[in-house]
């Protein structure tokens, strides 16, 4: 099919941004309600080790949105050549903290620790990007009341922004990490679409794409997906952030390529970044809400629900 064939979409570009600051409304006024009955303020614990600039522009971007939505966010930043076991009594010390609901240990870790260990050490019930293997395996079961990651989470309310039955529809996640591709995966499954799960050793990506009605990109390779690599129609979610030379903030989509081919679009910046940042209030309260034996709602209910 010619490109000009192809370019036959009104493209909704889908407005992450919009949608972060709906939810963190409802966020807001769920975490006044808690703080009025039960006089608790949802407090989430952040551990940044310093030598990552990218880690610490987001870790300050969650703190400052925490904080504009009344939860408590407490930051502890250690030195680049900080020791495994350092981490490990910081979380150790947050895990035993009855007033501290939410734990995020910012990755990527440097080189010489190994971030396994230290995630599992996380308490489930505190550990807000759902990496401990507990919270991992409850995804894989379908459970609904542990966290559930950020970034694959705000990615599946974006796309319950443009899609209302997801049933069959063939869904490629190009990124296989444990922190985006794999839970996304697992979360697009739950949705009943048939998922194809690509990454860095995947033969022919290009035919693969091409076949997805729905395409999550989270690889961290800029520009990878070109126009012709996208099904006409097809919604994508674009989740790497790569800073250019120039200091702008790409992502692995071919934006200007992909916009009149498909019919949904999300930018970067402005898509999935504030949804991830929302995700994580969202996780924040419901531990808190948890804590005080409350029965709460999901993340994605509480959109459903209260934000639409
Ligand atoms: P990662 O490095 O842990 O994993 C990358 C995955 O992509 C791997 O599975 C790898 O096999 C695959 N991959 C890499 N290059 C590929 C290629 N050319 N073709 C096919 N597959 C390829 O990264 P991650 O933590 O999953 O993050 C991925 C991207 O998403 C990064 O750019 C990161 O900055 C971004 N990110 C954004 C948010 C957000 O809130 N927007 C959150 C997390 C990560």
């Amino acid at each position: 099919m010619s490109k000009t064939a192809k370019q036959q979409h009104d493209t909704k570009i889908i407005d992450g941004l919009h949608i972060a600051r709906t939810l963190e409304r409802r966020i807001a006024e769920r975490t006044k309600t808690l703080q009025h009955t039960h006089g608790i303020i949802p407090a989430l614990g952040v551990i940044l080790v310093e030598g990552n600039e990218a880690s610490r522009i987001y870790v300050n971007h969650k703190m400052k949105i925490a904080e504009s939505i009344g939860i408590s966010a407490r930051l502890k930043t250690l030195p680049p050549d900080v020791k495994a076991a350092d981490i490990a009594r910081q979380i150790e010390g947050w895990n035993n903290d009855p007033e501290l609901h939410g734990i995020l240990l910012q990755l990527p870790l440097p080189e010489h620790i190994d971030s396994y260990p230290l995630l599992q050490a996380v308490a489930p019930q505190k550990d807000m990007d759902a990496l401990n293997a507990l919270n991992a395996g409850k995804l894989f079961w379908a459970q609904k009341k542990q966290p559930v990651s950020c970034t694959p989470m705000g990615c599946l309310l974006l796309l319950e922004s443009v899609i209302t039955d997801f049933t069959g529809l063939h869904a490629v996640v190009v990124g296989a990490s444990q922190l985006v591709g794999r839970p996304m995966a697992q979360l697009l499954l739950q949705k009943n679409c048939t998922v194809t799960n690509a990454h860095i050793a995947t033969r022919d990506l290009d035919a693969l794409t091409r076949q997805a009605d729905i395409l999550v990109v989270a690889t961290g390779s800029p520009g990878l997906i070109r126009g012709d690599m996208v099904k006409p129609g097809a919604a994508v979610i674009d989740v790497g952030i790569t800073r250019l030379d120039d200091g702008r903030i790409t992502g692995d989509v071919c934006f200007d390529e992909v916009k009149g081919i498909a019919s949904a679009l999300t930018p970067v910046p402005g898509g999935v970044g504030p949804m991830t940042i929302a995700c994580l209030m969202a996780n924040t309260l419901t531990a808190a809400e948890q804590s005080a034996g409350i029965k709460t709602e999901s993340v994605f209910a509480l959109y459903q629900n209260h934000c639409r």
